[in-house]
């Protein structure tokens, strides 16, 4: 990529991250202890090595620990730590040893979106698939008779969206007050989508000898009356702040007018190195008529927001993980959490209006220590965002030239040595660079015929990988 940086040009730690840099903050593992120190039964290690996971995270090495004494937890931890392990192994490990009271449920674990909910589930199969645990998945948008009939024929662990577990609790069809733990993850995003109500009234109806698990990226003022008033002596573990970006994660910005950003966003998607990618707008219109611009163009692409069917949503996310759509247009609350092994680039269409969001959004990429990349289109609109985002995370964002990708963009090294050798761009340039990029023709369309979004076959270059498989 060529990249214009403004500040500590060669020293830029976002730009060239190495492949063995330890992440500030994403999924650092505690190589001095190993699974087997932990406490663990040979089941649930043989599942853990079969996944892969060599030695636990941070969180894992600090939560698990507490977690089997029996003690309330707060973490403070975002997606990509590891954190859906370090509650959901010990979880079963506890269950496992113990016998429920006729397959009533034991543990509740709420999440604040269908999709989270569902990762939760599918790691709590393979953590536990020596195991004779079961669990059911309550979530809006599926068939609340099956969800009954599963509840019918006895589970241990429940997971679910606070407003499906009350409709069912209301309806007769679920017995609480045999959970011992209560696991309430994410609860920030609970509190900006209006759960907390909700939440507050199911822990009501969970037995107070319960052990509670509370996690949360921030720690807003509501979230610790809410640890406050529910928990009891609770052990705290802080594993990173919100404001940190994963220094194997490569970011940059684009500054391109509004009109401008479907061509320059095309002209980033058909960089080499873009194996797949997810695109954040900031309104589900914008992901609706994103998804078809690219699908026009020929771009394998799935949409995900809050508006579609749970099955639509369900079926986009299982393809996506499947590699059989390498691109995911998505809203902000659609996608958080979401949990894609070597997802190699996010791109912002919109930058968010919060900056932690930025920060949740970029997160998709660079987990475990990879390498990832992460690309903003940035409108003279954007200066304040873009300030308050390099403000929160203490990094500049270089600009990149996107006239330049055709030449260089397909040799990383070279990409690199133009950052080296770029001179620094100040907050005023990319502010003028802006401004005129907005008054000439906006150079790409020279390599992209259709910026204007009228397409004439596929006249330029589109890599085979991310082609519909209608053109075998
Ligand atoms: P989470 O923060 O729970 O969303 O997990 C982020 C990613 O880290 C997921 O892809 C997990 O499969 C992965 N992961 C969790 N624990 C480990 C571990 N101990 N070693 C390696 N990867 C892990």
């Amino acid at each position: 990529m060529p990249v214009r940086s403004r500040k500590n040009n060669s020293k830029n730690k976002n730009i060239q991250p190495k492949n063995n840099e330890s992440p500030e903050n994403i999924t650092c593992q505690d190589e001095s202890i190993l699974f087997s120190q932990l406490g663990f039964s040979p089941n649930i290690l043989k599942a853990v090595e079969e996944i892969g996971y060599k030695t636990p995270t941070q969180i894992q090495a600090q939560a698990i620990p507490i977690i089997f004494q029996n003690r309330d937890l707060v973490g403070i931890a975002q997606t990509g730590t590891g954190k859906t392990a370090s509650f959901t192994l010990p979880i079963l490990e506890i269950l496992s040893k113990t016998r429920g009271r006729a397959r009533m449920p034991r543990a509740l674990i709420l999440e604040p979106t269908r999709e989270l909910a569902l990762q939760v589930a599918e790691n709590l199969s393979s953590y536990g698939k020596y195991l004779k645990l079961s669990h059911a998945l309550l979530i809006g948008g599926e068939s609340m008779m099956d969800q009954k009939d599963v509840l019918n024929r006895g589970v241990d662990i429940i997971i679910a969206t606070p407003g499906r577990l009350l409709d069912l609790f209301e309806r007769g069809g679920i017995l609480l007050n045999q959970i011992h733990i209560l696991v309430i993850d994410e609860a920030d995003r609970m509190l900006d989508m209006g759960f907390i109500p909700d939440v507050e009234r199911i822990i009501k109806l969970v037995s107070t000898k319960r052990q509670t698990i509370l996690l949360s990226a921030t720690m807003p003022k509501e979230i610790k009356r809410l640890a406050n008033s529910f928990l009891s002596d609770p052990a705290e573990i802080i594993i990173s702040p919100p404001s940190s970006v994963a220094q194997t994660i490569e970011t940059g910005l684009i500054m391109v007018p509004q009109r401008q950003k479907n061509p320059a966003l095309r002209k980033l998607l058909k960089q080499k190195e873009v194996q797949n990618a997810i695109i954040f707008c900031n309104r589900k219109k914008d992901v609706d008529s994103l998804t078809r611009s690219l699908k026009r163009y020929g771009f394998s692409v799935g949409a995900l927001h809050g508006d579609l069917s749970q099955s639509h949503r369900t079926e986009t996310m299982d393809l996506f993980k499947k590699d059989k759509i390498k691109i995911l247009v998505c809203s902000d609350i659609a996608a958080r959490g979401i949990d894609i092994d070597n997802l190699s680039h996010v791109f912002n269409y919109d930058l968010p209006r919060q900056a932690e969001d930025y920060v949740h959004r970029i997160g998709r990429t660079g987990r475990a220590g990879r390498v990832g990349h992460a690309y903003s289109l940035a409108t003279p609109d954007d200066q304040e965002v873009i300030e308050s985002i390099e403000s929160l995370t203490k990094k500049s964002i270089p600009i990149i030239d996107i006239n330049e990708l055709s030449t260089q963009s397909t040799n990383e090294d070279k990409a690199v040595e133009s950052v080296a050798n770029k001179k620094d761009l100040s907050k005023s340039k990319r502010h003028q660079k802006t401004k005129s990029s907005e008054q000439t023709t906006f150079s790409i369309s020279s390599n992209d015929n259709n910026s204007n979004e009228i397409i004439i076959g596929f006249g330029d270059f589109v890599p085979s990988f991310m082609l519909f498989s209608t053109r075998r």
